[in-house]
């Protein structure tokens, strides 16, 4: 990913993508003092700029450090690096990190650093419209007493690489993860929802993230009159789902063919939120 034409944005300036790097003594790459974004463009405009950019504030304050740039500046940045690819739809990796001015687990407060790169990234999975096959990951969501689970942090992810490599080592495109107490929680990268007599259900977001798009889901459903209820599910109730799908920025609304065995039919239901997604994010840019 480094060796590529283009610009990194990095600390208030546009780098040539190349020479976006750090030293081997950077704090986050010792202790995990990182939070980032995945965000897409759709029609040159990055869509929920304004969300991203503000979680990545909170995440930011969840792991004690606070970011020099504000909102409206990430959000510029954003705009401006896109404009500069020249690229109408793409992802985007925002990124704030303590950096290697101190060695140890005790960082110094002030010195972060911002960095916003991009890529043209088609779907996150292959044969995304075919569906997925999720197992049960091996790993489970931390308890929020044992790590700031409300923030978009690398720290976080250590469980969700190793639940997806275990997946894709047996075969599957992703794991579904459970959380502490064994109820199901989501992807590895993505939250999940499940249909049921029309309804649709998603785990309470009380150990994982509130994901933008399970929001912007939750509230395309409503305004399409279909129920949403957000509840413990416990993985004993998978039998009972007809359809189920998986929400994010990179993974959009991703169809679930199968969980461990169980078979799931994306169906009307599923059709409808991603034909609703798809035109929310067509009509963004308008
Ligand atoms: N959970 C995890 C672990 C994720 O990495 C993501 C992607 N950011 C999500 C959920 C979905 O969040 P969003 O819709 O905001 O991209």
């Amino acid at each position: 990913f480094d060796d590529r034409d283009g610009y990194v944005w990095m600390d208030g300036e546009f780098l040539p993508h190349r020479d976006a790097k750090v030293h081997v003594l950077t704090h986050a790459l010792h202790y995990a003092s990182s939070v980032f974004e995945g965000e897409r463009a759709y029609g040159g405009v990055v869509f929920k700029s304004r969300e991203h950019s503000q979680r990545l504030h909170n995440s930011a304050k969840l792991l004690g450090f606070s970011l020099p740039y504000s909102v409206e500046e990430l959000d510029r940045a954003k705009a401006e690096l896109i404009k500069k690819q020249g690229w109408e739809n793409c992802y985007l990796r925002a990124l704030a990190w303590r950096g290697s001015e101190q060695m140890g687990v005790s960082a110094k407060r002030d010195d972060v650093h911002v960095s916003i790169a991009a890529w043209e990234w088609g779907d996150y999975f292959k044969d995304k419209m075919k569906g997925v096959r999720l197992m049960i990951a091996p790993w489970r969501r931390p308890a929020p007493d044992t790590a700031p689970c409300q923030s978009k942090a690398a720290g976080l992810y250590m469980v969700c690489t190793l639940s997806r490599h275990a997946a894709t080592d047996a075969g599957f495109d992703d794991a579904m993860m459970f959380d502490w107490r064994g109820q199901i929680a989501e992807g590895t990268g993505a939250n999940i929802f499940f249909v049921r007599e029309g309804v649709l259900h998603t785990p309470t977001p009380d150990c994982f993230l509130n994901g933008i798009t399970r929001q912007t889901v939750i509230a395309l459903a409503k305004k399409a009159g279909i129920e949403v209820v957000e509840r413990a599910i416990w993985p004993n109730e998978l039998a009972n789902f007809s359809e189920a799908f998986l929400t994010g920025s990179a993974a959009e609304i991703t169809p679930i063919r199968e969980i461990a065995g169980l078979p799931f039919k994306p169906s009307t239901l599923t059709e409808q939120i991603m034909a609703d997604f798809s035109a929310l994010t067509r009509r963004a840019n308008k």
